[in-house]
């Protein structure tokens, strides 16, 4: 598979910088597919039946709440979350949930940096918690952001991510939420979710952090 291989140091004068021009402003920003380690470099699995297909339309991010481990490959965690997302899944709760499809996430950043494609994001992803999967693509950083930080490596491939997803879908930098916005949860972590106002406003800045905030909702939803 063809991907797209760009020299670090080139990456920030290269021609493939365009002039993204959002509802929010314009903002100079590679849209281009970050090179990322696919799911035939990581020996995926096929997909379980029950795949629900969506048009994206937002992007949230998440952590997966386990402590970075740098000592182990992207494509083993990779592998090993499908594993465990296609079983029976025992959570640490005791409960015992049904199979997943697929990896919950489309796009997963690995302790050094490294992307790695989780389910096809023409499908929507899935969470234990309470909120409609439609629509969105889910990325998801390793660690525990509760109680550690994202490295400098995770957060660089984040804006990557971000950037070519958002050009990719047409959704505007503004509307990025995180797992919280959405349902009852801590994801992804208050160090990341302290750090989204920045990154966010780096990718356009007219981002306010005000317009992050989850649109009021009716009663009757
Ligand atoms: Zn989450």
């Amino acid at each position: 598979m063809k991907q797209s291989r760009i020299h670090p140091q080139a990456a920030g004068i290269l021609a493939a910088v365009v002039l993204l021009a959002f509802a929010g402003g314009a903002v100079a920003q590679q849209t281009s597919k970050p090179e990322l380690l696919d799911r035939v470099a990581w020996g995926a699995k096929p997909p379980l039946p029950g795949m629900r297909p969506h048009k994206p339309y937002s992007i949230i991010v998440h952590h997966t709440a386990v402590r970075q481990n740098p000592k182990t490959s992207l494509a083993m965690k990779l592998r090993g979350l499908q594993n465990f997302s296609q079983s029976q899944r025992k959570m640490s709760d005791g409960r015992s949930l049904p199979p997943w499809p697929d990896l919950p996430y489309h796009y997963y950043i690995g302790a050094d940096g490294t992307i790695g494609e989780g389910r096809d994001v023409n499908f929507a992803g899935d969470t234990n918690t309470n909120y409609d999967t439609t629509g969105h693509v889910q990325v998801v950083l390793e660690g525990n952001f509760e109680i550690e930080q994202p490295t400098a490596e995770q957060i660089e491939a984040l804006k990557k991510v971000l950037v070519w997803q958002a050009a990719r879908w047409m959704v505007p930098i503004s509307t990025i939420t995180v797992h919280r916005d959405h349902a009852g949860t801590a994801c992804p972590g208050k160090h990341l979710a302290a750090l989204m106002p920045s990154i966010l406003r780096e990718l356009d800045p007219n981002y306010q952090p005000s317009s992050v905030k989850k649109k009021p909702r009716k009663k009757s939803e």
